[in-house]
């Protein structure tokens, strides 16, 4: 099955960068039909490539210094001209980045660091994806901050004004997350007071910033380490497919824990959570490695149901968001 979705999604990419490199031709005839010098140029350019590099072989050391010297004066020359046509004309060095859907791979999905080759961040999102089913994202993309509605909340201007502090810590979240500064954050509060929608709007725009996104309800991710490790212990075949799920927990630059507290809980999945917490506090000082956590729990049931090393452990390490208004339910539209 993980073959099939890895597979599947190499084909999708090996037709988003088909589809980049048309639009990319495109462009350039656009361009060229626009400021035909700029064709000229090329040409130019190209003959002169193509006259050094059969000029160059066989050439003896003072004859090829001074052919280098030639084509270096010549090229720059020639590409310094093109560069200013095109400034005058208006257009930057952004003209083509709106044929890729993410810039940093150009649709690839794979980058190259040094000799090494990567996978680009959007490929790894939707590759968690497409491993975790539609079922972990399931609101999330209509989940917008521009979409969030005030006037769904009752009349409560207490319960108005807290929604409003909590969406502005969200955003600050978002803002700051780049440069690591961002703190988790606990959600904390009655059913139905927004909780899923604001951990949507944050993950859509740390997944539009090109970070890995993974959103699980506790009990789900819960589940995929029993599942990791009864095969661990019982030497079992562990297929890539579980690995990948499980390591994400680990890995993914931003995890959400949803729904924590209505999970069935027993002693391993105690060591379960604090050693995904442990471990994302970690690493979090080496790359970004961030933690939110949506719980229908108060700060005391915490330490009541989860003893005091998780609790202790979520207290210390999280900006604590208390949604209030039990009384107020989001209106459905
Ligand atoms: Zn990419």
């Amino acid at each position: 099955m993980n073959k099939n979705i890895i597979s599947q999604l190499n084909i999708e990419y090996a037709q988003k960068k088909d589809l980049a490199e048309s639009r990319l031709i495109f462009l350039k005839e656009e361009l060229e039909k626009k400021l035909p010098e700029i064709k000229l140029i090329s040409k130019e350019l190209a003959s002169l490539t193509l006259n050094y590099c059969k000029n160059i072989v066989g050439a003896d050391e003072t004859y090829s210094s001074q052919l280098n010297a030639e084509y270096r004066d010549a090229s720059s020359n020639l590409i310094s001209k093109k560069n200013k046509i095109l400034k005058d004309a208006g257009i930057d060095d952004g003209y083509y980045d709106s044929c890729y859907e993410c810039l940093v791979c150009k649709d690839s999905g794979y980058i190259s660091i040094g000799n090494r080759v990567k996978e680009c961040k959007c490929y790894t999102q939707k590759k968690l994806e497409a491993l975790f089913g539609k079922s972990n994202f399931p609101l999330l993309k209509a989940q917008t901050f521009e979409k969030f509605d005030i006037s769904l909340y009752s009349d409560d201007e207490a319960a108005k004004k807290n929604i409003l502090e909590i969406k502005a810590e969200c955003e600050k979240f978002v803002s700051k997350f780049t440069s690591g500064a961002s703190k988790n954050l606990l959600f904390s509060g009655s059913p139905g007071l927004g909780k899923t929608f604001l951990s949507g709007c944050i993950a859509n725009e740390i997944i539009e910033l090109g970070f890995s996104v993974l959103y699980l309800p506790a009990s789900e991710m819960l589940n995929i380490m029993s599942r990791h490790n009864f095969f661990q212990f019982n030497d079992g075949v562990n297929n890539e497919y579980d690995d990948f799920k499980y390591n994400f927990i680990f890995d993914c630059n931003l995890l959400i824990i949803d729904d924590l507290g209505t999970e069935v809980i027993s002693e391993s999945k105690y060591s379960s959570i604090l050693s995904v917490l442990d471990s994302r506090f970690a690493a979090d000082s080496a790359r970004i490695c961030k933690t939110i956590i949506s719980t229908n729990l108060g700060i005391s049931d915490i330490f009541e149901r989860y003893t005091e090393r998780v609790g202790s452990r979520i207290v210390g390490n999280f900006d604590i968001l208390g949604f209030r208004g039990d009384d107020l339910r989001l209106k459905r539209r």
